[in-house]
């Protein structure tokens, strides 16, 4: 499958969905959305140090791979910083080997390696799967649920 796009593995969820810039006014308010892969090409190079081959293990994806998605998310970054956009973190081609929830009462992220019903720390079954898209196509090949 030549044009295939091999899944990105992630091993940590991002604390929140994004990012607002102070001082602009929510009706002028544009984002610039980022994936899942490209926060956690960030999080291992610029937060855990890694070198980009070791984070490309992490990743299970080439060097020169991870090379253009961590430089497509720092491109991100500073386009949101200069020119004060949001950032949405969402979607993107990757796997995880667990759930990821986020409750929508008590605002909680969950990551479990087993399906939940509710929040584990509100008891609340108004909860969200994160990676729905990402999980029901797992094993299907190419993947793009960006929006
Ligand atoms: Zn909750």
């Amino acid at each position: 499958m030549p044009n295939r796009i091999r899944n990105r593995r992630i091993s940590q969820l991002p604390p929140m969905e994004g990012y607002k810039p102070f001082g602009v006014p929510m009706r002028d308010l544009e984002s610039v959305t980022m994936f899942y892969e490209e926060y956690e090409a960030i999080r291992l190079a610029d937060y855990e140090d890694l070198s980009q081959l070791e984070a490309a293990e992490r990743m299970n994806i080439s060097r020169p791979t991870f090379t253009r998605l961590y430089d497509k998310a720092r491109k991100k970054i500073s386009k949101a910083f200069v020119e004060g956009k949001a950032i949405i973190i969402k979607g993107g081609t990757y796997e995880t080997d667990d759930y990821w929830y986020k409750c929508d009462d008590c605002k909680e992220t969950i990551s479990t390696l087993k399906p939940l019903t509710q929040c584990r720390n509100c008891e609340s079954d108004n909860i969200t799967l994160l990676n729905e898209q990402q999980r029901r196509h797992k094993g299907r090949g190419r993947m793009r649920n960006q929006k």
